[in-house]
């Protein structure tokens, strides 16, 4: 079923709800609580800091969350879509070098000729954006809470552009909430946010691909080249985990997280938005990269093709939730830039 916001019921809140509570997506999440932020910078002190968090759940221990870190980590979905590479289009990329760090301190990934380097501030920022807007998009309509998941959006987002950090969500008291109650929303933040990385990793590897196979090809044309190919790639993988029988825990690609690429445009598209809306000033957008609004569009074009077989329902109401919490956000951004009360509110931030 294609993706049409205007023809998503209007109890999909509520389904976001429910829906998740039937199945514990990973039990092991806790690598990215691990992953995120500050903690990543000490294996030791994370995993002490994630069992602080964590400890009241019985079954979570020290033990198990350094074999979190073993099993679902940024090289293991390397492999598998190398693999995939090889297996579909019969592209070896074993020569290529993958690096995850810190070093360039921004929220992309890029390929040049033999190496790929995807920053881990982009896989702890993306995590924190979906713990907010998803959990946000639980609640959405309690009119106590909005204004706090609006603060910690806005938090996220202002850390990315201005303190080029990543905001630790797990301050936030009801995001811990959430985080110790093991919400299925959680889950399904975790989801989206694994999706992404699978998405934009296979997006540099395309790259790769298209480099060695494609000639006389315009930059623009690459990208959207190498977002179709990765779109493929990923939802490939994803229907191979959907039809095997693998346990719920060990999985990361579910289908109703397949619309999770449109979501990190949506990021990036937010990060431009909030960074006018706080400096009045327009990023300068550079020649290589097409419209993010017509990144979507080519996307749209792919999974509803004879080639690729899953129940999108449960993805398109995900999607029109996530929706209208950007909406919600957007709106409230600019009424409180117009009121002043966005200034007092990032002056907070800054500690001023
Ligand atoms: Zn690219």
């Amino acid at each position: 079923m294609k993706y049409d916001r205007a023809n998503i019921d209007t109890d999909r809140i509520d389904k976001l709800k429910n829906k998740y509570k039937r199945t514990v997506i990973r039990d092991n999440r806790v690598d990215q609580l691990l992953n995120s932020s500050k903690l990543a910078y000490n294996e030791e002190k994370a995993i002490r800091e994630g069992y602080n968090v964590l400890s009241s759940h019985e079954d979570v221990s020290a033990e198990s969350l350094k074999n979190s870190l073993f099993s679902h980590n940024t090289d293991i979905i390397f492999r598998r879509i190398k693999n995939k590479f090889l297996e579909i289009y019969d592209f070896d990329v074993s020569d290529l070098t993958f690096v995850n760090d810190r070093t360039m301190g921004n929220v992309n990934a890029f390929f040049e000729t033999d190496l790929i380097f995807f920053d881990r501030m982009l896989e702890d920022t993306l995590h924190a954006f979906f713990i907010v807007t998803l959990i946000w998009a639980k609640y959405f309509d309690d009119e106590n809470l909005y204004g706090r998941f609006f603060n910690y959006l806005t938090t996220v987002l202002y850390a990315t552009i201005v303190d080029k950090s990543t905001y630790n969500i797990y301050d936030g008291e009801y995001i811990k909430r959430e985080i110790r109650q093991w919400s299925s929303t959680v889950n399904l933040a975790v989801s989206c946010q694994y999706f992404c990385m699978y998405f934009c990793i296979a997006h540099e590897v395309a790259h790769k691909y298209i480099a060695e196979t494609v000639d006389k090809i315009s930059a623009v044309q690459e990208e959207f080249k190498a977002d179709s190919i990765a779109y493929d790639i990923v939802l490939r993988l994803m229907m191979d985990e959907e039809n095997s029988d693998i346990e719920n825990k060990d999985r990361e690609l579910f289908a109703y997280c397949y619309l999770a690429p449109m979501m990190i445009f949506d990021f990036w598209d937010l990060l431009f938005y909030t960074n006018r809306v706080i400096s009045k000033t327009y990023m300068i957008k550079d020649n290589k990269h097409p419209e993010i609004k017509k990144r979507k569009e080519n996307l749209f074009s792919i999974p509803y093709t004879d080639e690729y077989d899953f129940d999108s329902s449960e993805g398109n109401d995900v999607y029109s939730a996530f929706l209208d919490v950007i909406d919600k956000y957007k709106t409230e951004l600019l009424y409180r830039a117009e009121n002043g009360t966005l200034k007092e509110f990032l002056n907070y931030i800054k500690g001023a």
